[in-house]
């Protein structure tokens, strides 16, 4: 994806985080800290306590919420609420050999880092380029959220495996017609 013209990376840690899948209960949280590790200041220790597993899926609904808002108002007030949970201290680093922002201290606790990446991610893609440009997968089966790069905002699935099964499916239905 092009993210010059998306503003922020970090918005795929929002999309991420809004479709990890919660069943298997609290330990969720942490396994999702594990696989996206790469977002965190180097060293931030990944243990959470029971309550921050809650405080994650707050968020990751929140995210969700902006996602299938009908209206530029309710945008507003679920990011507005997002926002509320982030604490920004936005700094400069090129410590993977390109120049960008981060927007958490380095210092702050893995919850806080993730919840104001996320929060201040997904704002800055939605305030510079619409909220239309989030949306949930139109597959059967699948309400994935995802962020739409596409330069005529056309897309409707969250992956390719979501296109094709519901062009396949959309042939069939035709042809039993
Ligand atoms: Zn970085
Ligand atoms: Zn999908």
């Amino acid at each position: 994806m092009d993210y010059d013209t998306y503003g922020s990376s970090a918005v795929e840690l929002a999309i991420d985080l809004a479709n990890a899948e919660r069943d298997e209960g609290p330990g969720w949280a942490a396994a999702f800290l594990r696989a996206h590790d790469e977002w965190f200041d180097a060293g931030t220790p990944l243990d959470l306590a029971p309550a921050d597993a809650e405080h994650a899926a707050a968020t990751a609904d929140l995210v969700r919420a902006v996602a299938v808002a009908g209206s530029q108002e309710e945008v507003i007030a679920r990011l507005n609420d997002l926002l509320a949970l982030a604490s920004p201290q936005p700094y400069a680093t090129d410590h993977d050999g390109e120049l960008h922002l981060h927007y958490a201290r380095a210092d702050a606790p893995v919850l806080e880092q993730l919840t104001t990446t996320v929060a201040m991610g997904l704002s800055q893609v939605v305030v510079q380029h619409g909220w239309q440009r989030i949306g949930t997968c139109s597959a059967e089966g699948c309400d994935d959220v995802y962020v739409d790069t596409s330069r005529n905002a056309s897309r409707r699935y969250c992956s390719n495996t979501c296109a094709s099964r519901s062009t396949v499916a959309a042939y069939r239905a035709r042809r039993k017609a």
